[in-house]
C-alpha cells in the first residue's frame, strides 16, 4: 500500500504507464514524443480541455540552439510549411548595431504559439506509445516512501483518477503544482521589468525576415518577423515605466516602440488582436529532480523572457531528459541513475546562461563587462560573431567570454587609440569611465 497526497491507495506493479508527464506544451509534448519513439508507454495529460489551446503570453522567437531538437522531432519542416520564419538576429546598443555577416549568424525559428502548440501537441497524440489526456490537471503524487509512484489527475468535473507511473515528468510552466507537490527546493530571483507585446500587420521591421532587439539600457525592445506577415512588437521597460502601460497598453507600447533609435515601421502598422502583458515574472530555479519524478521546460527552469530562450530550452531539456532516462525506463539501470545524469546534463547546459539571464533581470543598467564586449562586437565583426553564438545560446558563457573578451578589449583599446589620434586630443579619466571606448 502506498499513501497519495489526496488519501489512501493502492500501488500495483507493473504500473500503468512507463511515464505520466504533466502539462501538455512544449515541453510536455517534445518529452511524450521522444520517449514515445523510445518504445515507452507515456500519459500526457494536460488540464486544458481544448487540444488547439496555446500560450498566448509568449513572443517564440525559437533560438538557433533548439533547431537540431526541432529537427529530431521532425518539426522544423511542418513549421516552415506553416509560414514559420528563419530569422537571424541584430542588436541595437548605445555604440552601434551588433549584427553577425549573415552566414555565420543563428538562424531562430518564429511561428506563432497558436500554430506551434497545436501542431506539437498532434504530434505527441499521434505517437504510438503516447496517450493524451485532456483536461485533466495535476492534482495529487502518488508515493510510497520517499519516492514517487504516479500522479492523481482530476477532470472539470472532479473524477479523480490515479495514473502509475515508473516516472513522473512536471511540464507544468513556470509556477508548477507538480514542483509544489514534490516539494523540490527553488529558488527564486527578483524580476525588474515588465513585458508588453502584440502582433501588428505592417511593413516588415528590417530587411530578410531579420529580427531586431534594441538594448536601451535598462529599458528593452524587439521586433520579431513571424508568420502571415506579422510582427510581435515587444516592450520590456523597467517598472518605473509601469503607470504608463496601464492606462492604455496598446498606446504605450506603440509610442514606446516608436520612439527607439532607427525606430521600426509600428505606426504605419495596424494592431491585430489584443495586448498581452505580464507584470510578475520572478527567475525560478528549481531542483530538476526528486526520486522517481523530473521536471522540464519552465518547470525545472523559468528564466526572464528578455532574451528569449525558455520555448528553445523547454524543447532541448525535453530532449535531455528522455535521452537521459530512457535506458533505466527500458530496464537497463536504476532510474536514479539516469536521473542523476539529467540533473548534471541540465545544469552543465544552462547554469552559465542562467546566472547571466537572472542577473540582468533585475533591471540593472549594463555592466562594465558588457559595454566592453557591446562595443567592441559594435566594432568588430569577429567579437559580433560571439556575442551571436551566445546569444543565439550556441555557445556557453565561459567559452565566449575566454575567446572573446582578450579580443574585445584589444578592439576597444585600437578604437580609443583611433579616436584620439583623430581628435588630437586627451579625455579625462572621468570621460573614459563614461565611455567603454
Ligand atoms: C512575456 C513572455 C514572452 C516570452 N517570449 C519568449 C520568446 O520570445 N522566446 C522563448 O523562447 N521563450 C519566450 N517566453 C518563455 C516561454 O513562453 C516559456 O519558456 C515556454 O512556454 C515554456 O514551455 P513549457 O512547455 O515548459 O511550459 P508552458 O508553455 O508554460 O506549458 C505548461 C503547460 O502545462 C499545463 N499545466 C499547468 N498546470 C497543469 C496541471 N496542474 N496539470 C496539467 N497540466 C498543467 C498548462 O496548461 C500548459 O499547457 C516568453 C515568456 C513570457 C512570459
Amino acid at each position: 500500500m502506498a499513501e497519495s497526497a489526496a488519501g489512501k491507495s493502492s500501488i500495483t506493479n507493473p504500473p500503468d504507464y512507463d511515464v505520466v508527464i504533466a502539462g501538455a506544451s512544449l515541453a510536455g509534448c517534445a518529452s511524450a514524443i521522444l520517449l514515445g519513439r523510445a518504445g515507452l508507454s507515456v500519459a500526457l495529460v494536460e488540464k486544458r480541455p481544448d487540444p488547439q489551446a496555446f500560450k498566448r503570453t509568449c513572443s517564440h522567437f525559437i533560438q538557433a540552439s533548439a533547431v537540431p531538437a526541432l529537427e529530431r522531432l521532425g518539426l522544423l519542416e511542418p513549421i516552415i510549411e506553416a509560414g514559420g520564419l528563419r530569422s537571424r538576429m541584430r542588436a541595437w546598443t548605445p555604440w552601434g548595431w551588433i549584427e553577425a555577416p549573415p552566414e555565420r549568424a543563428g538562424q531562430a525559428v518564429n511561428l506563432r504559439r497558436e500554430l506551434l502548440d497545436p501542431m506539437l501537441r498532434e504530434t505527441a497524440a499521434a505517437t504510438p506509445g503516447v496517450e493524451l489526456m485532456l483536461g485533466q490537471g495535476a492534482q495529487s503524487l502518488l508515493r510510497s516512501g520517499t519516492r514517487v509512484r504516479g500522479l492523481v489527475v482530476r477532470d472539470r468535473e472532479g473524477k479523480e483518477t490515479e495514473l502509475q507511473a515508473s516516472l513522473v515528468v512536471g511540464a507544468d510552466g513556470r509556477d508548477s503544482h507538480v514542483a509544489e507537490l514534490a516539494g523540490v527546493a527553488e529558488k527564486v530571483l527578483p524580476h525588474g521589468r515588465f513585458a508588453y507585446g502584440a502582433y501588428f500587420d505592417g511593413p516588415p521591421p528590417a530587411p530578410d525576415q531579420t529580427s531586431t532587439i534594441w538594448m536601451l539600457d535598462p529599458n528593452w525592445a524587439a521586433a520579431f518577423p513571424t508568420d502571415s506577415g506579422l510582427t510581435f512588437y515587444a516592450a520590456m521597460p523597467t517598472k518605473d515605466r509601469l503607470p504608463e502601460f496601464r492606462r492604455d497598453p496598446g498606446a504605450a507600447l506603440k509610442s514606446f516602440v516608436a520612439a527607439v533609435p532607427e525606430a521600426p515601421p509600428i505606426g504605419v502598422s495596424r494592431l491585430v488582436g489584443d495586448v498581452m502583458g505580464k507584470i510578475e515574472m520572478p527567475n525560478r530555479v528549481r531542483v530538476p529532480i526528486a526520486p522517481g519524478l523530473a521536471l522540464t521546460g519552465d518547470a525545472a527552469l523559468a528564466v526572464d523572457p528578455l532574451f528569449g530562450i525558455g520555448c528553445g530550452w523547454a524543447l532541448q531539456s525535453a530532449e535531455w531528459l528522455a535521452d537521459s532516462v530512457t535506458p533505466a525506463l527500458r530496464g537497463t539501470e536504476p532510474l536514479q541513475g539516469g536521473l542523476d545524469r539529467y540533473r548534471r546534463r541540465h545544469r552543465k547546459e544552462l547554469r552559465g546562461h542562467a546566472f547571466i539571464v537572472n542577473d540582468y533581470a533585475t533591471g540593472r543598467p549594463i555592466s562594465w563587462s558588457e559595454r566592453v564586449l557591446f562595443s567592441a562586437a559594435a566594432r568588430d565583426p569577429k567579437v559580433a560573431v560571439a556575442f551571436d553564438e551566445l546569444g543565439t545560446r550556441r555557445i556557453k558563457p565561459g567559452r565566449m567570454m575566454a575567446r572573446t573578451m582578450p579580443r574585445a578589449i584589444a578592439v576597444n583599446a585600437r578604437h580609443a587609440l583611433r579616436s584620439r589620434a583623430g581628435a588630437g586630443q586627451q579625455t579625462s579619466p572621468a570621460q573614459r569611465l563614461r565611455s567603454p571606448s
